[in-house]
């Protein structure tokens, strides 16, 4: 193998660039030629495939957003698709590829694999919702800039003796939403992985308030409804002064952590080593502070887990 290529699909995540940077350094360290892949399957498609250099990858590990672009091409689920992109591996002479990105990423560098184009995939996504990893890159990050936000929020709300609900990403996985309330002290943690009752988080405000507590912060993953109808919910069973904030895609950029870097940086690394090793067809993890593999195939039949003992934490360290 002398040439590998380096895309990222799917949604931006923080460290996507540092993740690049590593994959571009450790295979120019083997002695691998590296092509950067712009735009995610539809770059390769498209042919806009560039030659990297030890520079192509300086100054960005500390960038968030991807510097290869990312973009939806839902062509490339067909065979049809697959095979345009075969064209361009071919014209390039490229052999082998890491992917960064999330589910639908993994399903695109499969099909390569199976074809006899091995991928390996990196999973970057502020969501952390991919099986078989304990940390996802950008998730870190995502969390750190929540409880960024949650701390400037209970400046105000306590000035005014307010109630946030602070809606922040993601659909199906409520990890941000865990991590962030844990971290910034929530009263209240709402997810899609756990049913909840809008009287019970209105009857603890109350208990709260009478205890003294004059102020809150109500964290909402979007999957289960919107702040501001949460709060109108809410606003039946009592005056609590409720506000509603939407992070929105603010969680989605700013530098990477230390943490994400570091990550990236591991994983990055490691997915060049597999090729070099003739692997592909996996799927990079970090499970208990070590590196691990799993087969797509394996990953996309499991669902990953949120760490539901923050769930607990959270309501259990409130009053
Ligand atoms: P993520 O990778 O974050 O899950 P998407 O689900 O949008 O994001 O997938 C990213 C890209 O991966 C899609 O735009 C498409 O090009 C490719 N892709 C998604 N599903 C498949 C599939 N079943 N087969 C091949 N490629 C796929």
């Amino acid at each position: 193998m002398k040439r590998i290529g380096i895309l990222t699909s799917g949604g931006d995540a923080p460290g996507m660039n540092a993740a690049v940077r590593a994959v571009a350094r450790k295979a120019m360290h083997e002695g691998l030629e590296v092509y950067g892949i712009n735009y995610g399957y539809a770059g390769l498609v498209a042919g806009d495939i560039f030659k990297m250099d030890l520079h192509s990858v300086g100054d960005v590990i500390q960038r968030g957003g991807t510097m290869l672009y990312s973009a939806r091409y839902p062509e490339f689920a067909k065979e049809e698709g697959q095979l345009k992109g075969i064209e361009q591996l071919n014209k390039f002479g490229i052999e082998a590829l890491v992917v960064i990105g999330g589910d639908g990423s993994y399903h695109g560098a499969l099909r390569l694999t199976e074809h006899g184009y091995n991928a390996i995939g990196l999973p970057g996504t502020i969501d952390n919702d991919i099986p078989y990893t304990d940390f996802t890159i950008g998730f870190d990050t995502s969390v750190n800039t929540v409880v960024e936000a949650i701390d400037r929020l209970r400046d105000t709300a306590a000035s005014h003796e307010r109630t946030f609900v602070v809606e922040v990403m993601g659909r199906g996985a409520g990890d941000i939403a865990l991590w962030s309330g844990v971290a910034g002290g929530a009263q209240d943690v709402i997810i899609p992985e756990h049913n909840f009752d809008v009287k019970r988080v209105a009857d603890k405000l109350r208990k709260s308030r009478e205890l003294g507590q004059k102020h809150a912060i109500i964290v909402l993953a979007e999957g289960v409804m919107h702040a501001d109808e949460f709060a109108k919910e809410l606003s039946a069973y009592g005056d609590f002064q409720l506000r509603a904030t939407v992070l929105g895609h603010v969680v989605r950029g700013g530098a990477p952590t230390a943490r994400d870097r570091v990550l990236a940086s591991q994983m990055g690394a490691y997915a060049v080593e597999l090729l070099l090793q003739g692997k592909g067809g996996l799927a990079v993890g970090i499970q208990n502070n070590q590196l691990s593999t799993h087969s797509m195939l394996d990953l996309f039949n499991s669902k990953h887990e949120a760490e539901l003992s923050l769930y607990d934490l959270a309501h259990d360290l409130s009053f």
